[in-house]
């Protein structure tokens, strides 16, 4: 490994793993670091829609069923449910399967695929300091390496995010939109009760929801909620949950809690050669949380802008200027839009929640059939749950 690169990531999670593995087979000299060795655990629920198996086939050719011969997807489900507190809203049958993966699985699979197309990686060292008037990072350990261009792609507490001040990357509610999340896993033994669909929990706490999902083995039972804006002690709420739904006494599991974005996406994720995707620019919905999706969907869009300022030689032929131009673009063609509507549709679910609870929830998706499960999958947009081509 020598010091020099052309593109540095600094993490290794799906939004670094895709942008290294689109970067290197596209010809550049790409080092991907990573706090963590691999594989790593990640705290999260694991469930990917029908957008993400899409992209998983653009960019790395795998299908529905080469990612089960893998052990990718371990679970799948035809149906939903959706509940305000103890009260079934909705139980749906869908033809567009909801299907989950095990991270700890999933992002050593996307990282051995970088790594495959000649990518070079550092496990175990993080990323202390970043040196922007030399294009240079610091590791933990003390190396240092170089880069035409530096990519943070080092999760909600980036780094490389922290190293500016505060103002920059465009960002208006950075901190008033975080969630706090907590989880636990139990194996399907411990449980009486056969779960094999996802469920849904809305009224346990104030903008928020709690989930219980199915995996082969075990279910990911958890709640998220925005940090900032709840009364209520989110933990308590959670254990509440539980106690309700009959799963306290499956075992004194032990809760696992973490920060996720929730709303707070950046506008303008890049400043010089410095770009941000994924959890690091805020990039998940603000309604589910689901954030795999939008962490590997900027990781393509900021290796296309990428690829559109360097050369055949592998020099960048146009300014930085440039580079923020396009990856501005391509975000606002492919994400913002539909983060901003689906921040606007969870406006209206919170508030109508907070104020009437079960009826009008159970009647609006009543009205709207299918309609917003086609939507978490990308069938149709956010904007007006409008039909989306392709
Ligand atoms: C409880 C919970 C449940 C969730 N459930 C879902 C779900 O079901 N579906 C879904 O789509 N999304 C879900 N999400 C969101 C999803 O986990 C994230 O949006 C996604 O992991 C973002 O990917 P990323 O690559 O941007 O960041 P990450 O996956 O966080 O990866 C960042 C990487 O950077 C590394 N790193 C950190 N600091 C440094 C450093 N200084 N130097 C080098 N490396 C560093 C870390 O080790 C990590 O490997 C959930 C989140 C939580 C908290």
């Amino acid at each position: 490994m020598n010091g020099k690169y052309d593109i540095i990531i600094s993490g290794a999670g799906p939004a670094g793993s895709t942008a290294g593995y689109l970067l290197s087979k596209a010809g550049l000299k790409v080092l991907i670091i990573d706090k963590s060795a691999f594989p790593r655990k990640k705290l999260c629920a694991g469930l990917i829609t029908h957008k993400t198996v899409k992209l998983l086939e653009r960019v790395f050719g795998e299908s529905v069923d080469s990612l089960k011969e893998k052990d990718l997807i371990n679970f799948e489900s035809g149906s939903y449910e959706v509940f305000c507190r103890d009260r079934l809203i909705t139980r749906r049958n869908i033809t567009v399967p909801f299907r989950f993966i095990d991270r700890d699985r999933y992002d050593y699979f996307l990282l051995k695929q970088a790594r495959q197309t000649g990518a070079d990686v550092i496990e175990g060292d993080g990323v202390r300091a970043l040196d922007i008037l030399r294009n240079s990072v610091t590791t933990v350990s003390g190396k240092r390496y170089s880069a035409d261009i530096i990519i943070g792609a080092d999760g909600v507490n980036s780094r490389i995010r922290r190293s500016f001040l505060v103002d920059l990357f465009g960002r208006e509610d950075w901190s008033g939109n975080l969630a706090s999340a907590h989880e636990i896993f139990l194996s399907r033994t411990s449980v009486n009760k056969s779960f094999d669909h996802p469920a849904l929990f809305f009224g346990y706490i104030e903008r928020g929801y709690a989930w219980i999902f199915p995996n082969r083995e075990r279910l990911k039972v958890g709640i998220c909620a925005l940090k900032n804006k709840n009364k209520e002690d989110i933990l308590a709420s959670f254990r509440n949950f539980l106690s309700d739904t009959g799963l306290r006494s499956a075992g004194e599991e032990k809760v696992h809690s973490y920060v996720l974005p929730y709303g707070s996406f950046l506008r303008e994720p890049v400043f010089r050669n410095v770009m941000l995707i994924g959890d690091a620019a805020g990039f998940a919905d603000p309604l589910l949380g689901e954030g795999i999706y939008y962490a590997q969907r900027s990781a393509e869009l900021a290796s296309q802008a990428i690829l559109d300022i360097m050369d055949g030689n592998r020099r960048i032929s146009k300014s930085y200027e440039a580079l923020a131009t396009a990856y501005i673009k391509l975000l606002r063609q492919h994400i913002f839009t539909e983060l901003e509507y689906a921040g606007k549709v969870r406006d209206v679910m919170f508030t109508y929640l907070n104020r009437f609870r079960y009826l009008p929830l159970k009647i609006l998706m009543g009205l709207l059939g299918d309609k917003p499960v086609e939507t978490v999958h990308g069938i149709r947009s956010y904007k007006w749950m409008r039909r989306r081509a392709g």
